[in-house]
């Protein structure tokens, strides 16, 4: 009898961790499951800044913002899924003091 009760059945969206999520649990909440989703709240948060912005709900100031308040920085999205670490980048790496030099565009 192979019955693993702590088989990974989801995988993270933001850090693409492999994590246990009850299903039938998640069915009968009245709430939006987060957890079928991202495996931390934290991560859900972070989820829900990205679609805000790639729906143009926010713009990239207002993302920073709002990863900044749930605590993001460059040092902790390095262990994100390359997409998702590569946006985030592209997000807090806006320098809103300075504008580039040397950008050709
Ligand atoms: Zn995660």
């Amino acid at each position: 009898m192979t019955m693993n009760k702590s088989s990974k059945n989801h995988t993270c969206i933001i850090c693409g961790k492999d994590y246990h999520s009850c299903d039938s649990c998640n069915q009968i909440a009245s709430f939006t499951p987060w957890r079928i989703i991202c495996d931390t709240l934290e991560h859900y948060q972070i989820y829900l800044v990205i679609l805000d912005y790639q729906q143009n709900k926010i713009n990239k100031e207002e993302a920073q913002m709002m990863l900044h308040n749930i605590g993001v920085n460059v040092n902790t999205i390095d262990n994100f899924k390359p997409s998702v670490s590569d946006l985030l980048k592209d997000i807090l790496s806006e320098d809103n003091s300075e504008p580039e030099i040397g950008d050709g565009m």
